[in-house]
């Protein structure tokens, strides 16, 4: 196959890495379809009050295109958001990107050897190669609470925040208490009325100042000096490396951060009854760890109330819970997190033999070293089943897997073939060694979080940077099945 039409659905992290590296490697026909009215992806869509990366902004940055004057140590929403789409002006991506169009479905032609796939717009296309770049936190979960739809005020899933609600001077309720309830809890707690916080299962929260600014100076020496910024990010990525260390394998770090953890809870937290109400019944790190230096303060405030009784019924003007009280308020924010094992669905994706991708992920999604689907020839996808998103960066994870594909893209223009996708066998057999390595995790230790699937194995990565660079550094051609034009194999060269 030469000049293939290649098209990447998504222009978030993913799909922005996915497209740069692709036309670095020499392929210029590639399209982005993207859904949103603009790029960015989560950091698009994700506009509440309070939105802060709790990575730090020099590591949370595409290794091709540094950015060495971030105005905090860890960057605001708005700010990171900023960042994509300079990034897609400066390297001249934003003429292949076209916003505001939905891909509704994808079907694998046998005969062509091509993918078709059509918009919500009604448009068809035609193409060789298809890439999801489609996110993992990108379905909001709206949650089946009786009575939701007849609240008499605003309700805002903070994935889709809707800028004209108003907060201050108003009484808030929040629903969840992963790392965005905590944000939105800290940024909306000083200007309401009251805030109550339904803490439905209680997380750990490291203590760390979130708001330091990075200053003029550190910046224009970055700026000036990029030998010394680039030693910074190095030794920033190589400090990272440890937190896939601490949560796929047990160690004395692991324990010094579960015990930090805790001290976090007790240095900030006297009361006594509070503390046990805020107190996880499972290990630190097992679920997302959540990071704040606000929320413990947030939510001993006169007029915040923390609420751990089930909510059993929202009335039009407040939340009961379990007790029978109930709670009036005048807006609920839902802070109820995302499906975050969805993928490119809900588009239909069908593949060879008209298998779809509901068939195929029946059990829960899988895939080979999370970029190919066995079934789905010429598709891939980026940060796809078992990435490392709660352990590496997911820039550079991307930045693997894309030139990991134009690895497989030129194989099949070098034996001038039309199909590759990955073996059955050796999906099953990545997915075994993915089963057997999740044992010694700490997200394994028993607690419930978005990391476990319906059927509870947990979609994460489970080893270290070290094996994600390796396995993601060249593809292994005998775990792939090439096929020619006429449906011939093509055995690899090796
Ligand atoms: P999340 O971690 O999935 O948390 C959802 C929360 O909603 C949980 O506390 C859950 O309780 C609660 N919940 C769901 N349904 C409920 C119901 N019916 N009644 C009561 N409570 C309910 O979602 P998230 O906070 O949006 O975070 C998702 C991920 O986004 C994070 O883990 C992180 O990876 C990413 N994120 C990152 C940053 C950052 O700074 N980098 C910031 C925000 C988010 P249970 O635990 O009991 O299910």
């Amino acid at each position: 196959m030469t000049a293939p039409r290649i098209l990447i659905i998504g222009a978030g992290v993913a799909g922005i890495t996915a497209l740069h590296v692709l036309r670095e490697r020499g392929y210029t026909d590639v399209a982005v379809l993207e859904k949103g009215d603009d790029v960015g992806g989560v950091w698009h869509w994700n506009r509440y009050p309070g939105l802060t990366c709790d990575v730090p902004s020099q590591i949370y940055q595409f290794g091709f295109a540094p950015k060495p004057d971030w105005t905090r140590i860890w960057a605001d929403g708005s700010e990171i958001q900023r960042y994509h789409r300079d990034v897609v002006e400066q390297f001249g991506l934003a003429p292949h990107i076209r916003c505001n169009t939905e891909v509704t479905s994808a079907a694998w032609d046998d005969d062509a050897r091509t993918w078709a796939v059509s918009t919500a717009a009604g448009e068809d296309l035609v193409v060789d190669v298809l890439i999801c770049a489609t996110g993992v936190l990108h379905h909001p979960a709206i949650p089946d609470i009786p009575g939701l739809a007849e609240f008499d005020g605003p309700v805002v899933h903070t994935a889709r925040w809707d800028g004209d609600v108003v907060t201050d001077g108003k009484r808030i309720a929040v629903i969840g208490t992963g790392s965005t309830g905590v944000q939105v809890v800290s940024a909306l707690q000083p200007a309401a009325s009251s805030i109550v916080h339904f803490v439905r299962s209680p997380q750990w929260i490291l203590w760390a100042t979130m708001g330091i600014r990075q200053s003029r100076v550190v910046s224009s020496v970055l700026r000036r000096l990029p030998p010394v910024h680039q030693t910074l990010t190095k030794s920033l990525l190589w400090g990272s490396g440890i937190l896939a260390d601490i949560t796929t394998r047990p160690s004395w770090r692991r324990r010094l951060v579960q015990a930090y953890a805790r001290l976090s809870l007790r240095v900030q937290v006297r009361d006594r009854a509070l503390r046990t109400v805020l107190t996880p019944d499972y290990e630190p790190l097992c679920k997302r760890q959540v990071v704040s230096g606000t929320y413990y303060r947030a939510i001993q405030a006169h007029n915040a109330i923390l609420v751990n009784d089930p909510i059993t019924e929202i009335t039009a003007q407040g939340i009961r819970t379990a007790d029978g009280t109930t709670h009036p308020v005048d807006v609920v924010v839902l802070a109820t997190g995302f499906h975050a094992h969805n993928y490119m669905r809900p588009m239909t994706v069908s593949g060879r033999d008209g298998m779809t991708l509901d068939e195929a992920w029946a059990d829960g999604p899988r895939a080979y070293r999370t970029l190919a689907v066995p079934g789905f020839p010429n598709m891939f996808t980026v940060l796809g089943p078992n990435s490392p998103t709660g352990s590496i960066s997911l820039q550079l994870t991307s930045e693997l897997t894309a030139g990991y594909i134009a690895d497989l893209l030129d194989h099949l223009e070098q034996t001038s073939s039309a199909t590759i996708e990955v073996t059955e066998e050796a999906t099953k057999k990545f997915n075994a060694d993915v089963t057997q390595a999740m044992t010694p995790t700490v997200w394994n230790t028993g607690c419930n979080s978005w990391y476990l699937t319906p059927n509870g194995a947990v979609d994460l990565w489970p080893w270290d940077k070290p094996t994600l660079t390796r396995m993601l550094a060249h593809p292994d051609l005998d775990h792939f099945d090439v096929r020619a034009a006429d449906g011939a194999q093509v055995l690899s060269a090796r």
